[in-house]
């Protein structure tokens, strides 16, 4: 039993710069479980101050892979709420006032040195083998002098005015307090001098004014968790709860995938990319099942998981802050889980879009009756095109010597398909029992083994070596079209039959 926390309110802040990850996927479902299981808010921010990095098509990705997993925000930029704008780059006004509010109270200052000092500043301190950080010259400015200037419309920023002595204590929720030397803090800009304020200030002025109670973010943020900490204590402001989620790490485990890693991934059937997934068959059940494990445990066993059993068992407890190795051979085997998991109607309309884009013309009721008869094969939903794409083609290619038996000649063949011909246009096609009896007797009359048999009929009613069962798909494919595709086979293996005794 998970000890609820009284009702939440967490936030999915992401940097529309880039492709939607499963990094991000899963810090966005985290987020979405415990609002879920405490009755809270999951909102939205749209965080595009940086205004040169913004990708509008990264945006409607990163929308779209939300609602492809199922995670629904309660408050954002479409939806609204009591506390927008929930975009950033709606809100540059109140980010200056803030800052302002900091310099009035002498934790932040205007800084009026020129890139060209700054680059020299980096590197002398380089030069020295010495932290790259701001000098402080500007921090001796009296606000008197600093407003003239400013006033003057001489280019400028704002920093942060960091504490130089003594030490910041932190709390992070998965690794406890973290203690850093205050003067190892740089006096990081919290406004540019274009007037748009950056992270550091704008995520933690509106994580108060938002109300956020518990901010889970990637670790990528606890390097500069003490400033954050100092900029909320500055302003006087409680802190909400801090959890940094582990780092994905390739699947040999061995440091984050690079661009390339992920384009040569995309090759063997992989993604990192949400988006992608959905292209490649997954179903978003699975992804979110593993995903949610990437970083969480229940119980060490359970692996199965739908989202309403997450929501159910999801705790900030178990969460582990070690890095996860991408594991795509336990994604498939998720992905299988929760395809057998599907109703039948529901996997047959799942599969519809993937036989589509093969070009395939395919019809719901046939897919119904076929969705049972691959749901325990498919690894992912498009193998069902390459499974089952025989039903809808109308015409087979395949070898025609493929039509040989195993360990039979190819008249040998011949003959016995010629017999299941006869055979087969003496039945009716509604029970799969008579015509399976009815094969196998043939066999045993011809001294073949039924798989033998079988193996020719296969190759003549599918095109393929390996296909779901076949005399249930020869039921649904109807006795015309197999007597059809076993006239054609038939002649064939004529011509191989021909071909090898001239
Ligand atoms: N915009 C930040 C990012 O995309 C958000 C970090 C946070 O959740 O506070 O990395």
């Amino acid at each position: 039993m998970v000890d609820r926390l009284p009702p939440v309110r967490v936030r999915f802040a992401p940097s529309p710069t880039g492709r939607t990850h499963l990094g991000s996927g899963r810090t966005a479902l985290y987020n979405y479980l415990l609002a879920r299981q405490t009755g809270g808010q999951f909102l939205l921010r749209i965080e595009d101050t940086d205004q040169k990095r913004y990708v509008p098509e990264a945006e409607q990705e990163l929308i779209e892979s939300l609602n492809w997993l199922g995670l629904q925000w309660d408050e954002g930029p479409d939806v609204g709420g009591p506390y927008g704008p929930y975009r950033q780059s709606e809100r540059k006004e109140i980010y200056l006032e803030y800052a302002k509010q900091l310099v009035e109270k002498d934790k932040a200052y205007y800084c009026f040195c020129t890139p060209e000092r700054l680059a020299r500043l980096r590197e002398q301190q380089m030069h020295n083998k010495q932290p790259t950080m701001y000098d402080g010259l500007c921090r001796q400015l009296t606000l008197e002098d600093a407003l003239r200037r400013v006033r003057q419309g001489e280019p400028h920023v704002i920093r942060f005015k960091t504490p130089k002595e003594g030490s910041i204590t932190v709390r992070d929720y998965l690794r406890g307090e973290i203690t850093v030397e205050n003067r190892t803090i740089d006096d990081y800009i919290l406004v540019k001098s274009d007037g748009w304020a950056l992270y550091h200030l704008a995520a933690m002025v509106d994580d108060q004014l938002m109300r956020i109670t518990h901010v889970l973010r990637s670790s990528e943020w606890l390097s500069t968790f003490p400033l954050h900490a100092h900029i909320i204590r500055a302003f006087g402001w409680q802190e909400p709860l801090f959890v940094h989620l582990s780092v994905f790490l390739k699947p040999s485990g061995k440091g984050k995938m690079s661009k390339r890693e992920s384009a040569q991934l995309l090759q063997d059937g992989y993604s990192i990319f949400i988006k992608d997934l959905e292209q490649l068959g997954y179903l978003p059940e699975a992804v979110v099942n593993w995903i949610a494990l990437m970083g969480w445990s229940y119980d060490d066993k359970t692996e199965f998981f739908t989202m309403q059993d997450l929501i159910e068992k999801f705790s900030l407890d178990h969460l582990n802050p070690s890095p996860a190795a991408i594991n795509f051979t336990k994604f498939d085997h998720f992905n299988g889980l929760h395809i057998r998991h599907l109703a039948i109607e529901d996997l047959a309309k799942r599969v519809k879009p993937f036989f589509v884009k093969a070009g395939l013309k395919v019809e719901d009721q046939k897919l119904i009756q076929i969705a049972p008869i691959i749901q325990e094969r498919l690894v992912t939903l498009d193998d069902a095109v390459e499974m089952a794409g025989f039903f809808f083609r109308e015409e087979l290619e395949y070898e025609p010597s493929l039509l040989i038996g195993k360990n039979m000649s190819a008249t040998q063949s011949l003959k016995a398909l010629q017999e299941c011909e006869r055979l087969l246009s003496s039945l009716d096609f509604t029970e799969k029992e008579t015509i399976e009896t009815a094969l196998r007797s043939l066999a045993e009359h011809m001294g073949l083994k039924a798989g033998q048999l079988f193996g020719i009929l296969r190759i003549a009613v599918t095109g393929q070596s390996v296909s779901p069962p076949l005399i249930e798909s020869m039921v649904i494919l109807g006795k015309a079209t197999v007597m059809e595709r076993v006239q054609i086979a038939l002649k064939r293996l004529a011509e191989v039959v021909q071909e090898s005794s001239a």
